[in-house]
């Protein structure tokens, strides 16, 4: 069968897709680039906005308008919450509720799938599985937390978590196959082993994964901010653990941070970066904002502004609020009009692009690792590579070689449009060479999008 995958959304659904295309693979299934060619089409759909459920939709017409043949099956959070409204979109052969993902390749195969079969992937792998060079990987699903925007804990249910041995192992699994990140995700990371009684799980974890496995890079993936603890980042001592924290903080005003139902204040958040800070060198601190969150005045917007700045982040996601129906948020009074969350969400926009370059510019004239990731083109000199430091700044290059899936130091020279562009000095060994069933990993034109 050839089958194509796509995703809408967050790096947990990312993670749970590249599952899926290693185990239909694993199958000797073909993934197919192009819808065109595919037999089946699977979408891991998100609902956390409007604009995400839109999307989702217009995917699965596409996917029919392109092929009429092809089968359609749909899973993920906008599956959950609106199965009814999914199957009646033509072509949808099946709907797939998130506690059945996981089983979602025997469903549409009919066949047993062996999570770690991993010969025949191996054998068509480059840079890694789907010529990647980082892993999402799914240590976690569900939340306990009822946020009062969030209807993703509706549709994910309640946290539970992977057992370490079986993270440790696709870890090790991953690293054979020529992978040199591996990205924790989660629905509320930061909660992992607290289903398991463990309210330090994630730093077991972590620790587990540094000491039994030789990922060269290990990345977590957003962490609520109430579930750190100051002396976790001395975690980072270990280089291998990139220095990137993706803190959400929604608002930086005290009182919408109540009506949302945060576990956090400006007072806990500030004293969490000033940890983060003192135990990581050049970490990058980025983080996840509402705007236009029912009830936010313009007081309040401005305060929140004003926190932001002062925590000088790395960088933003800005979200709009979206009312979402089941959430309590979407009952409150004094919802905010979509112009004035256009206007709110523009003056963070250039603040967050402001805070970016300060952050990109105090590292101008320092040497970083950066692991390669594609090339995007040449010029005489050589191959435009492009790809990223551990604390997460995208960096361009050009080198006489395709450096794709390679970690070189490099020293950072300049920043333009919104990128650093450095010039390579060494290409740093590989600390455990995958398996030599695996083609040789320089030279490849694999790329990640
Ligand atoms: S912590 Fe809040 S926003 Fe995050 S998944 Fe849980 S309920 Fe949703």
């Amino acid at each position: 069968m050839k089958v194509h995958l796509r995703m809408v959304g967050c790096r947990l659904n990312q993670s749970e897709i590249d599952t899926m295309a290693r185990q239909f693979r694993a199958l000797g299934h073909e993934v197919v680039a192009s819808p065109e060619e595919a037999d089946h089409f699977v979408l891991n759909t998100c609902a956390v906005t409007n604009e995400a459920a839109k999307t989702s939709r217009k995917f699965i017409r596409d996917f029919q308008r392109s092929n009429t043949n092809g089968a359609i099956t749909v899973t993920g959070c906008y599956a959950q919450i609106a199965p009814v409204e999914i199957r009646h979109l033509p072509g949808v052969q099946r709907v797939i509720d998130n506690s059945s993902k996981s089983r979602l390749v025997s469903l549409v195969t009919g066949e047993t799938v062996d999570e770690f079969d991993a010969e025949p992937i191996e054998r068509q792998s480059g840079t890694g599985l789907l010529g990647k060079t980082r892993a999402f990987v799914k240590a976690q699903d569900g939340c306990d937390n009822a946020c009062t925007f969030c209807v993703t804990t509706i549709a994910r249910g309640q946290g539970r978590s992977r057992s370490i041995p079986d993270l440790v192992r696709e870890l090790n699994y991953l690293r054979r196959s020529g992978y040199q990140e591996a990205v924790l995700t989660g629905v509320h990371l930061g909660s992992y082993g607290h289903d398991f009684g463990d309210r330090q799980g994630l730093k077991r974890l972590v620790e587990a994964l540094l000491s039994e496995t030789t990922m060269p890079r290990i990345r977590l993936s957003s962490l609520e901010p109430w579930d750190l603890r100051p002396d976790f980042f001395a975690l980072w001592k270990n280089r291998r653990l990139c220095r990137h924290l993706h803190l959400p903080l929604q608002s930086g005003c005290d009182a919408t941070l109540k009506r949302m139902r945060r576990h956090t204040n400006q007072a806990q958040f500030r004293a969490l970066i000033s940890s983060a800070r003192a135990l990581i060198p050049e970490v990058r601190i980025t983080t996840d904002v509402i705007v236009g969150f029912p009830g936010e005045t313009e007081d309040e917007f401005a305060e929140s502004e004003r926190f932001i700045r002062e925590m000088e982040f790395g960088g933003l996601h800005i979200f709009r609020y979206s009312n979402r129906p089941g959430t309590p948020a979407n009952r409150m009074r004094h919802q905010i009009s979509n112009d004035v969350k256009k206007n709110r969400s523009n003056k963070l926009l250039a603040l967050s692009r402001q805070m970016e370059r300060q952050f990109a510019e105090r590292l101008l004239g320092t040497v970083q690792s950066v692991l390669w990731e594609q090339v995007i083109g040449a010029t005489p000199r050589g191959f435009i590579n492009t790809g990223y430091t551990d604390n997460y700044m995208r960096v361009r290059a050009v080198h006489p070689r395709d450096l794709s899936n390679i970690v070189a130091s490099t020293r950072l020279d300049t920043f333009t449009a919104g990128e650093i562009h450095g010039t390579v000095k060494e290409v740093l060994p590989i600390l455990d060479p995958p398996d030599s069933s695996v083609s040789a990993i320089a030279g490849s034109s694999a790329s990640y999008s």
